[in-house]
């Protein structure tokens, strides 16, 4: 659970009742709270972007979700539905370091119904099947206690018939989502990666273990279970480690009865602009990014990537799909990019 150092609550948060509810728990508590006269949310003047950083990543900030236009969430579902913006992680290669700039506090919202009924209109509108991604900008699972965001929304998709919900954590709080009645309408994945990279450059997530745990115990829900390896780097010893990763996942799932598990592969790469945001906020940042070890890639946005090199990519395409489509239990390999 995200435990912030101080919690800001807009003035319109205090209009709905879970914001008001939040807010006298929370003071009756002596937690260090603030309420602020305008509804957009200021934190205070920090020079350095490292400070903002930090600063924003320990503020929590009850909100009410004002946007209701859902962005566009290709490939992996038609809509962004946030029902949080930001993340008391700090992984260093994070994408919410370039998204969100100087403002990389966390944002969990107290009107979620309200969200919802937009999520109705976008089905309707569309008339099948329609699929809406909790994470895209955030991890949503750290500020579930206080908004349940993710709960409202996996029993409200139960009841759609065109709608499916799902979402991506690296966190492990899993238990109260384990008794909800989901109806398969729901799939959600757990990002992981080695020990190593979680030591290195995960700070404030869970432990490997915790995850592939409360993995187990989401797939044993009942809900469809997939795990997303990412990024993958290939760094002295990858391959020993990320086959000690596979072999754990063999271990635990050997016994799995509640269907395939999906396997999502995505290899390192950042953008120009994504290292010089790393080097400001993590100034000691052990980070590979090398152009001499990368291929530069155009992307659709008119923007690149340094990506590993061909020959690199086929190394690991060759490796992961080796173990992914042999594993002790029923798998599909979504992709390896
Ligand atoms: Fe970003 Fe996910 Fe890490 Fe949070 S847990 S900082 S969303 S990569």
């Amino acid at each position: 659970m995200f435990v912030p150092k101080r919690y800001v609550f807009e003035r319109d948060t205090l209009d709905y009742p879970l914001g008001q509810e939040l807010h006298d728990q929370l003071t009756s508590q002596n937690k260090n709270v603030i309420v602020l006269k305008s509804n957009r949310a200021v934190l205070d003047k920090l020079t350095s972007l490292e400070e903002k950083f930090h600063y924003g990543k320990e503020t929590l900030i009850l909100s009410v979700r004002r946007s209701f236009k859902f962005m566009s969430c290709r490939p992996s579902a038609h809509y962004q539905m946030p029902v949080a913006t930001g993340c008391m992680g700090r992984c260093e290669y994070c994408y919410l370091n370039t998204q969100l700039g100087d403002k990389p506090y966390v944002r969990a919202y107290v009107n979620t119904e309200e969200i919802l009924d937009h999520a109705k209109k976008y089905i309707d509108k569309r008339g099948k099947m329609t699929l809406f991604e909790g994470a895209s900008t955030s991890d949503p699972l750290p500020v579930e206690p206080y908004t349940h965001g993710l709960e409202k929304s996996i029993k409200y998709f139960a009841d759609q018939d065109q709608g499916h919900f799902r979402f991506v954590t690296k966190y492990s709080n899993v238990e109260p989502l384990l008794n909800i009645d989901h109806n398969n309408h729901t799939d959600i994945r757990f990002s992981i990666n080695t020990n190593s990279i979680i030591d290195a450059y995960e700070h404030y997530t869970s432990k490997l273990d915790l995850r592939i745990n409360a993995a187990k115990k989401i797939g044993d829900a009942g809900y469809q279970l997939g795990f997303i390896i990412a990024p993958v780097f290939m760094y002295d010893g990858w391959r020993k480690e990320y086959q000690a990763l596979i072999d754990q996942l063999n271990r635990t799932f050997k016994d799995y009865k509640h269907g395939k598990i999906t396997f999502e592969v995505i290899t390192h790469r950042y953008t120009e602009r994504a290292k010089k945001r790393i080097e400001e906020v993590f100034p000691e940042t052990g980070l590979p990014m090398d152009k001499e070890e990368r291929k530069f890639k155009w992307g659709q946005f008119g923007y690149g990537k340094w990506i590993y090199k061909p020959e690199d990519m086929d190394e690991v395409k060759e490796f992961f799909t080796e173990r992914l489509t042999n594993m002790d239990f029923e798998t599909e390999l979504k992709y390896i990019v």
